[in-house]
């Protein structure tokens, strides 16, 4: 088999907070293959967002402190040299933040930012950088691209921002393109038209994604591969459909749980009952036991290690519920779900 583009090994950081060690990922590992699209699920604080920027290189040294490794090709990041991160952030490895206006200079017109961006990378003269700017906003579907190019990001619709900061990610044609929640702040019907925009865009460029939500429908709707993390842990991953069609850990029941229903209105959507626990202290056993409904003992004791208890053998789960309760409950939640029968 050939080496995966991405080959995370037991990562783990910590940030120093006034109140304590703050352990944000606690010993997660992962591949990424190349053109692969990997969905990292949890709610806030799980650890998704601080998994990628680690891998990034991208948290305040001063604070923040990572071991394990994140083997780029071959190459740890962890170790690389701050050059080096910043030579491949942009030409290897690109991201896409959940606000576009957090990463667009509002003083400069749309077709400079991604001019300059060109030639930050590119020694070509500066009308190519332009053309570049161009055929890249036609690339990711901004209508009069010729007279917008012109345009500040304020003139920008939310969704036409998010497109653009599609096209700076895919300027150098980066072989991984990490997206921290691209559609969060965006309208459902938007939403829909960016993640199908960027799924078309990875089978065109051939980039590998990771896409990090908190909402499992966009994990259905483009990964392959699905990692769902809570409390700076791996709790569950596998295949999409495997995921889909038998989830196998109580807190990707709840996930699934609270996706919207065509029968459903929003009032009446599940909600995991609780919070996430805080990562100064978070609880003995199993992290999820103090919202879980089938926490026995054991669970408060012991912390379950990922493992596989079903049919697939790609898809684990840390859980120490008996794998027949697992199979039973799945296939009641799947049935409920494709019915609209309450859980
Ligand atoms: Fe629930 Fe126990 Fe499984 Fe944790 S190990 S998810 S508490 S049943």
């Amino acid at each position: 088999m050939s080496e995966p583009l991405l080959d995370v090994r037991d990562l783990r950081t910590e940030f120093s907070t006034d109140d304590g060690i703050v352990r944000a990922v606690d010993g997660v590992s992962f591949t990424i293959e190349p053109g692969q699209v990997l969905g990292i699920v949890g709610e806030s604080g799980s650890g998704k967002s601080v998994t990628c920027l680690t891998v990034m290189g991208l948290n305040d040294a001063k604070f923040a402190t990572s071991t394990g490794e994140v083997l780029f090709r071959g190459e740890d990041l962890l170790k690389a040299p701050g050059a080096r991160l910043r030579e491949i952030r942009g030409n290897e490895i690109a991201m896409i933040f959940q606000d576009p206006m957090t990463s667009l200079n509002p003083v400069h017109k749309i077709g400079r930012q991604l001019a300059e961006a060109v030639l930050l990378h590119e020694d070509v003269p500066r009308k190519q950088a332009y053309a570049r700017a161009l055929e890249l906003l036609k690339a990711v579907g901004i209508p009069r691209a010729e007279r917008r190019i012109d345009d500040y990001p304020h003139q920008f619709s939310g969704g036409m921002r998010q497109r653009v900061m599609i096209a700076m990610a895919l300027i150098n044609n980066p072989d991984l393109i990490i997206a921290d929640e691209p559609t969060t702040a965006l309208d459902v019907t938007t939403q829909a038209q960016i993640l199908a925009l960027l799924k078309r865009l990875q089978e065109d460029f051939g980039s590998a994604v990771i896409m990090i939500t908190h909402d499992l429908g966009v994990v259905a709707e483009t990964a392959d591969e699905v990692i769902v993390m809570y409390a700076a842990r791996i709790v569950e991953r596998g295949h999409v459909r495997s995921i889909f069609n038998e989830p196998r850990h109580p807190y990707s029941w709840g996930l699934m749980g609270s996706l919207p229903r065509l029968d459903m209105n929003v009032e009446r959507l599940y909600q995991i009952p609780g919070q996430p626990p805080s990562l100064l202290n978070p609880p003995a056993g199993c992290r999820f036991h103090p919202r879980c409904a089938y926490a026995m003992p054991i669970c408060r004791e012991q912390d379950p290690a990922l493992a596989v208890t079903g049919t697939d053998p790609s898809h684990e789960e840390a859980c120490h519920l008996d794998a027949e309760t697992k199979a039973r409950r799945a296939a009641e939640l799947v049935s409920s779900l494709m019915t609209g029968a309450s859980t």
